[in-house]
């Protein structure tokens, strides 16, 4: 894409100037215009302090997934301390779970507690979202981090601490971006939203959508090493139960195991993931190689060390193509398994079952051209960013809620990369986060007037 040639002026600000607000900037001495007094530009420069400072005390908090009551908290003091106006709730599981589109859950809760914060400004103008998920997973073997994972460090210019990546560090981008808006300088509304429950499905935004919080545009942080995610394929999780024929093994023959049944089905199921796969033709999908994988990821079976199996219980992931939904690729599991099960011996008549539960993550995407996407390379540009290219991803967010149950327009991008997510000695470079914070706070300052 080819810089307009207005954009080319702000190649020539850099942060030179160190601009550090206590709270929020207001110096209107830094505010330089472009003609137009509601697209002033100002020199909009992070609080690095203040981004190590609010990351680590989010980090400290263990907020595992179905425990974010303390996380919400501490981002509901920060979201005040940057002088948002807090608004908190925290929806009844029992309200959406029987939504039709309810995503599922895989932690026992009964609330999920949402928190947000919002910034007027003095035009009128769109309302625009910032979305971060407080949920983190567990830390695993602590024996496999270099400092605890819930006690943040900071070494050579990088946070360690689980969820610092996934996604603490983009949710701190996200406040820091709002701090440094002067509410005179925008248009239209910001809206910080901080939800829960989104690494077992989504519950939380899919509350926070049901509460009306949705917007005219939404970005959400999610590690993204600064790129813009536009498209992500989904998952289904699924159970497959799959029958056999005990039998003595020194007579085995007179049995059918149901591990070797298996084993056929596996085939089964990687002829459909090359097939499905080799039919995507977008490129932000074509371009990582494996965009919808199918894995079985745990198997339980067998009773007896020398009785052939005849039962083996296998749980595993199905990838979600674009322009699906979870029961379409519900359906194309199942297609897979009927079929080959048809050509089977055995399983022909002692058919496997196949039953989907846990989280639905669905896919999503949004063109390249869409205003959201180029807005955000503008403004990266104008701040002298990484200029993040459009690209797919292979995992599925909080993204695919706000596009298909918010019609809220949505992409993620973000500091971190993503292979830190969920692994021992997740961390966050700061600098990331704040050139994040920064193409942040000029994408809420662009936003048209009127
Ligand atoms: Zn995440």
């Amino acid at each position: 894409m080819q810089p307009p040639a207005e954009d080319i002026v702000f190649q020539f600000l850099p942060a030179i100037m160190e601009w550090i607000g206590s709270s929020r900037a207001t110096a209107a001495e830094d505010l330089q215009t472009c003609g137009q007094p509601q697209h002033a530009v100002a020199l909009l420069t992070a609080n690095r302090t203040r981004v190590e400072r609010d990351l680590a005390s989010l980090v400290s908090v263990p907020s595992l997934t179905g425990d974010e009551d303390a996380i919400q908290d501490a981002v509901a003091g920060i979201l005040a301390d940057a002088g948002l106006v807090v608004e908190r709730r925290s929806v009844a599981l029992a309200e959406i779970s029987s939504d039709p589109d309810f995503p599922g859950i895989e932690v026992d809760r009964d609330q999920l507690p949402i928190v947000a914060g919002r910034l007027r400004g003095s035009h009128p103008g769109p309302t625009v979202m910032l979305c971060g998920h407080v949920d983190v997973v567990p830390a695993g073997n602590p024996a496999s981090w270099t400092s605890p994972p819930f006690q943040p460090e900071i070494r050579d210019g990088i946070l360690y601490g689980r969820g610092a990546c996934d996604m603490k560090g983009g949710l701190v981008a996200a406040i820091e971006a709002v701090r440094m808006v002067d509410p005179a300088e925008l248009s239209g509304e910001v809206v910080v939203l901080a939800v829960p429950s989104e690494e077992d499905g989504g519950s939380g935004a899919f509350a926070a959508i049901r509460a009306g919080y949705v917007a005219d545009a939404c970005i959400i942080p999610e590690p993204t090493g600064l790129e813009v995610v536009i498209a992500h394929g989904g998952a289904i999780t699924f159970t497959l139960d799959v029958p056999g024929k005990a039998a003595h093994a020194s007579v085995r023959r007179e049995g059918v195991s149901a591990l070797g049944n298996l084993r056929y089905l596996i085939d089964a199921l990687e002829a459909d993931e090359a097939a499905r796969n080799a039919s995507e033709t977008r490129p932000e999908m074509t371009a990582i190689g494996l965009p919808y994988p199918t894995i079985i990821g745990q198997v339980e079976g067998g009773s007896w060390a020398s009785t052939v199996m005849d039962r083996i219980v296998a749980h595993g992931r199905y990838g979600v193509m674009l322009g699906q939904d979870c029961d379409e690729a519900s359906s194309d599991l199942r297609a897979a398994i009927d079929a080959a099960a048809g050509e089977h011996e055995f399983l022909a008549t002692h058919p496997p079952k196949v039953s989907m539960w846990g989280g639905r993550f669905g896919s999503s995407s949004i063109t390249s051209d869409d205003p959201l996407v180029t807005s955000l390379r503008s403004a990266a540009r104008e701040v002298g960013a990484h200029i993040p290219a459009a690209v797919g991803a292979p995992y599925g967010a909080d993204m695919r809620l706000f596009i298909n149950q918010g019609s809220t327009p949505t992409v993620m991008y973000g500091p971190g990369d993503v292979k830190m997510a969920h692994a021992a000695d997740e961390h966050v470079a700061i600098d990331e986060v704040v050139e994040c914070a920064e193409v942040l706070a000029r994408w809420l300052t662009n936003q048209p007037t009127g």
